[in-house]
C-alpha cells in the first residue's frame, strides 16, 4: 500500500501507469502476507512488481498504449505475468510505453507521454518509459520492460536505473504482444543490477509454447554478483565512442571505465567495422516484421471496431485507419513497401545480409575480449517534443542500442553518473547467454 499510495500522489504528473488495479493488488498483497506469516513463500513473495503494458495480464486490460487495444482484456496470462504470479510477486499494474513499442521518448503512447522524475520536462525513454519512470520514482520497486532495439537499456539510462535486455530466446514470448518478432526479447528494470538479477530468476527459462524459446539451462542469476573483476577484458569499439558522442556523456562514460580498470579490468580498444549499417537494417527489419504482426489487428475479434460499417473492407481500413497512431502506421508502410514483390531484394535482403555482418562483427570481437562496454545512447534524456516532429533524429536516438537486438545479444545499461543533473547510462554487451557477467560487472559499479 506504501507504492499504492505514492502513486496515487505522483502518477498525475509522470503518467507511468496506464493501469492500476488497486483492489486485485492488496488482495494478491495479502494472500502473499498469509504466505509469508506460514514460514513459506519464495524471493519474491509479497514484492510489487510493474509490468509494461505489453504483456497480457488475465482479467486486466492490456493497451499496448494504443486505442486499438484500449478495451482489450486478454482472456490468458503473458508466460512471464504467469511466472511472476506463481513466485508469490504482486501485480502493481500497467506502465506507459510507446504505442506498441515503437519510439525512443514514450511521446507515441495513446495515454500521453510519460515524464522523467528527474525533471518533468524531459522525456523518459522509450518505448518502455513508465516502467523506467517508475522505478526512478519509486511507485515500484522493480519493473519488466521490453526491447526491440533499445527499449529497457535506453529508459533505464535516461531515468537513472538498471536495465537487462536478455539474450534472444532466454525469456518467453508467449503472450508479450508482438512488435518485431526476432528482436523481442523482455527483461527487467530495477535500482540495481541486484534486483535485475533476482527478477531475472523468475523470468528466465525454456517455455514449450514460444518456439523460439531456448532450452539452454537457466542459472542463479544472483550467484556472480560479487565476483572480482581481476582480468577481465573490456573491448570499447571505436565506433561507439566517435562523432555524434555527446562530449560531457563521453567523459561519465570514461569514468566509469577507469573505475572498472582500476579494478582489475583491462580495457582493450576494438572495432565494429560494421556499424554503420545498424540503423538503416533495423529501420528495414523491425518495420517489416511489424507490418505482418499488426495485422492481426483488424477489430474482427479484439479491440477497438469502427462504428456502423458500411462492408468488410471498410470495417478494416476504418478501424486501422482510427486505431493506430502515426507512428505505428509509418511502420507499417515501410514495413509494408520493404517487403513488396520488386523490392524485397532491394531492402529486406540487403537488411538481413547487413544483420549478419553486424552479428559477425560481435562474434569476432567477442574472441579479444569478454565483455563490449560504451554510452548506452548519444546523450542524456531530451526535452519532451523536442524530435517528436522528426522521426530520423529520434531513431538516430537508439545508434548505440539497436546492433545487440540484431545480434541476439544481452546487453545492461548501467548507471554511470550525471551530466548537468541528467542521468547517463553505461551500456555492457555480452556473449549470448552471459547475463551473469554483464549483472556482476554492473553490480561492481554500483
Ligand atoms: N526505438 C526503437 C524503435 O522505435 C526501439 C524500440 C524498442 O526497443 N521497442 O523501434
Amino acid at each position: 500500500s506504501t507504492y499504492l499510495g505514492r502513486i496515487e500522489r505522483l502518477n498525475g504528473d509522470l503518467n507511468a501507469f496506464i493501469t492500476v488495479d488497486r483492489e486485485a493488488a492488496l488482495a494478491a498483497a495479502a494472500e502473499a502476507d498469509t504466505l509469508l506469516a506460514s514460514g513459506q513463500g519464495g524471493p519474491l513473495t509479497g514484492v510489487p512488481i510493474a509490468h509494461k503494458d505489453i504483456f497480457c495480464t488475465e482479467g486486466m486490460r492490456t493497451s499496448c498504449g494504443s486505442r486499438i487495444l484500449d478495451n482489450f482484456v486478454p482472456p490468458y496470462d503473458a508466460t512471464v505475468i504467469r511466472r511472476f504470479r506463481d513466485a508469490g510477486a504482486v501485480i502493481l499494474g500497467k506502465t506507459n510505453l510507446d504505442e506498441f513499442a515503437m519510439g525512443s521518448s514514450n511521446e507515441n503512447s495513446f495515454y500521453g507521454a510519460a515524464h522523467n522524475p528527474w525533471d518533468l520536462s524531459l522525456v523518459p525513454g522509450g518505448s518502455s518509459g513508465g516502467s523506467a519512470a517508475a522505478v526512478a520514482a519509486r511507485l515500484a520497486p522493480a519493473a519488466t520492460g521490453t526491447d526491440t532495439g533499445g527499449s529497457i537499456r535506453q529508459p533505464a539510462a535516461f531515468c537513472g536505473i538498471t536495465g537487462l535486455k536478455p539474450t534472444y530466446g532466454r525469456v518467453s514470448r508467449l503472450g508479450m504482444i508482438a512488435y518485431a518478432s526476432s528482436l523481442d526479447q523482455g527483461g527487467p528494470m530495477g535500482h540495481t543490477a541486484e534486483d535485475c538479477a533476482l527478477l531475472l530468476n523468475v523470468m528466465a527459462g525454456h517455455d514449450p509454447l514460444d518456439s523460439t524459446s531456448s532450452e539452454q539451462a537457466t542459472e542463479d542469476y544472483t550467484a556472480a554478483l560479487n565476483n572480482d573483476l581481476q582480468g577481465l577484458r573490456i573491448g570499447l569499439p571505436a565506433e561507439y565512442f566517435g562523432d555524434g558522442l555527446d562530449p560531457a556523456t563521453g567523459e561519465c562514460i570514461q569514468a566509469a571505465l577507469r573505475e572498472l580498470e582500476a579494478q582489475g579490468a583491462e580495457l582493450v580498444e576494438i572495432s565494429l567495422p560494421n556499424a554503420a549499417l545498424t540503423i538503416p537494417a533495423y529501420y528495414i527489419i523491425a518495420p517489416a516484421e511489424a507490418s505482418t504482426n499488426l495485422s492481426r489487428f483488424d477489430g474482427v475479434r479484439y479491440g477497438h471496431r469502427c462504428d456502423t460499417p458500411a462492408d468488410l473492407h471498410d470495417l478494416y481500413t476504418r478501424t486501422r485507419e482510427e486505431g493506430f497512431g502515426d507512428e505505428v502506421k509509418r511502420r507499417i508502410l515501410v514495413g509494408t513497401y520493404a517487403l513488396s514483390a520488386g523490392y524485397y531484394d532491394a531492402y529486406y535482403k540487403k537488411a538481413q545480409q547487413a544483420r549478419r555482418l553486424i552479428r559477425d562483427d560481435f562474434m569476432a570481437a567477442f574472441d579479444k575480449v569478454d565483455v563490449i562496454a560504451g554510452p548506452t545512447t548519444p546523450g542524456p534524456a531530451f526535452a519532451l517534443g523536442a524530435k517528436s516532429n522528426d522521426p530520423v533524429a529520434m531513431y538516430l536516438e537508439d545508434v548505440y542500442t539497436l546492433a545487440v537486438n540484431l545480434a541476439g545479444l544481452p546487453g545492461i545499461s548501467t548507471p554511470a553518473g550525471l551530466v548537468d543533473g541528467k542521468p547517463v547510462g553505461l551500456q555492457l554487451i555480452g556473449r549470448h547467454f552471459e547475463e551473469s557477467r554483464l549483472l556482476n560487472v554492473s553490480h561492481r559499479l554500483q
